[in-house]
């Protein structure tokens, strides 16, 4: 079943710390999200980290194409790599935006289910199916412990099966071997949250037949113990992050912390207030200007405008600087024909956005007390960068992330503007597209757009 699951997931890299590069699903455009690589290089190179130069967040170009074909080498080299230093994230692909919903594992997991004959599965007895009926849960927590459960995650005994130079040892207690049962449940700081926590779990000493896998089997056999069950969720999840802690960022063990964290993680994703589900908000039209031509600010604001085009393989955007009184004061083309992807539509006009944001961010550190508003025609890119809790779709993750970063650093405003005001920018899209060119000008724009500006400014005037 744990394999059923895997084909429908695939890491998000972020530093690549924990991905395994033969092990698991990271690629997205390759079939299975797996690489085979050539067979010299698989003793040398071991985690996705291996592959990039961090201080530089590129991926080492000469050593990918040292280690893999070229089929496979093109493909790792066109997953964007976020700005900063992120952590990997598992995604789960049945849903557009990535995150795990029970609903998709539920359904994944009702087609695969092994006919009542077959015993052969180890986890053939945990009750998955109420499991995944329980709601409450956040979402990546929910899969969490279905990792946990199908050992699915780094722990150090694995790792030391793969790499010789991983210390196997617990990172909390330093006394045994970091299994499942150990890390969540054995370990003796680990009892200490159980115990301290608001179930009061005694963990038996020395009784084999107690494990994480028939404690929460206990727990869904019937639904008066599922709020239990939800709080333990969230205590295997705040152990969890306690020992990446310790393990990453050389903390020392927090008993405490990690019961508080569970208890708020466990508040926080009762039905009502569970904001995994807010879906964009629809921004209807009577909600914008009625004017439908394009508006500048006052003279503190420089904006910018952005927008997205798209060909076969091909994505572009055309990003405008302006002033108030309507003159260029930089423009800037982006062109990429060797795209893949399922949505080339809204990738387009997210890397317009992006695109429009580091413009802002140099013209800033020239200018600092000018405002800047990025404008596009996307209200669900707009959206997705302004409220970073809503779903949006796992491919172009790391580009929003970006942009909601710099946003954010520096206060930019990002806003939704209608197409038809939006024309200078459409236009410069759809000359990189035809001109196939990612370029840049200053205080200056290609004479194809100067009817587009000039009608701009004419509408200044006019008001
Ligand atoms: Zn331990």
């Amino acid at each position: 079943m744990r394999d059923v699951l895997n084909e429908h997931t695939c890491w998000y890299v972020g530093n690549g710390m924990q991905i395994n590069i033969w092990r698991d699903p990271w690629v997205p455009s390759i079939p299975g999200f797996r690489v085979e690589g050539l067979i010299s290089s698989h003793n040398r190179i071991h985690r996705v980290a291996d592959l990039i130069h961090h201080s530089q967040r590129c991926w080492n170009t000469t050593l990918i194409c040292d280690c893999f074909n070229e089929f496979e080498a093109n493909a790792i080299m066109k997953i964007r790599l976020p700005c900063s230093d992120e952590k990997d994230v598992l995604l789960w692909m049945q849903t557009t935006n990535g995150d795990f919903t029970t609903k998709s594992a539920y359904r994944t997991l009702h087609q695969m289910e092994p006919s009542s004959s077959s015993t052969s599965n180890t986890n053939s007895k945990f009750r998955w199916k109420s499991y995944w009926k329980i709601k409450g849960i956040s979402p990546r927590i929910h899969l969490f412990l279905w990792r946990v459960i199908n050992h699915a995650i780094a722990l150090r005994s694995v790792l030391a099966r793969h790499i010789s130079t991983v210390d196997p040892s617990c990172p909390l207690c330093q006394k045994e071997i970091e299994t499942t049962d150990h890390l969540f449940l054995k370990c003796e700081l680990v009892r200490k949250i159980w115990f301290g926590s608001p179930i009061s779990l005694r963990i038996p000493d020395n009784d084999t037949e107690f494990t994480l896998e028939s404690l929460f089997n206990c727990w869904l056999a019937s639904p008066s113990s599922y709020e239990v069950l939800k709080l333990g969720c969230a205590i295997i999840w705040s152990i969890w992050k306690m020992r990446n802690r310790c393990v990453f960022e050389n903390f020392k063990p927090d008993i405490r912390a990690s019961i508080q964290m569970a208890i708020h993680i466990y508040n926080d994703h009762s039905p009502s207030s569970d904001l995994s589900h807010v879906e964009a908000p629809d921004i209807t039209d009577h909600n914008v200007p009625l004017t439908q031509r394009w508006n500048p600010h006052d003279a503190t604001t420089v904006k910018i405008n952005v927008d997205g085009a798209t060909a076969t393989r091909t994505i572009a955007a055309g990003i405008i600087a302006r002033n108030h009184l309507g003159d260029v004061m930089n423009c800037r083309t982006y062109f990429d024909n060797t795209w893949i992807g399922v949505d080339a539509a809204i990738e387009a006009e997210a890397r317009g956005f992006l695109k429009g944001l580091e413009l802002a961010r140099e013209m800033h550190a020239q200018q600092p007390n000018t405002r800047f508003v990025i404008e596009g025609d996307s209200k669900k890119v707009v959206s997705y960068i302004n409220d970073d809790r809503l779903i949006y779709p796992w491919r172009i993750r790391s580009i929003l992330q970006d942009c909601s970063s710099i946003k954010k650093t520096h206060g930019f405003l990002v806003s939704f503007i209608p197409r038809l005001e939006n024309s200078t920018a459409h236009a410069l899209a759809k000359f990189a597209i035809s001109n196939k060119l990612s370029s840049s000008w200053m205080a200056s724009h290609p004479t194809c757009i100067s009817e587009s500006v000039l009608f701009d400014r004419q509408a200044i005037i006019d008001d």
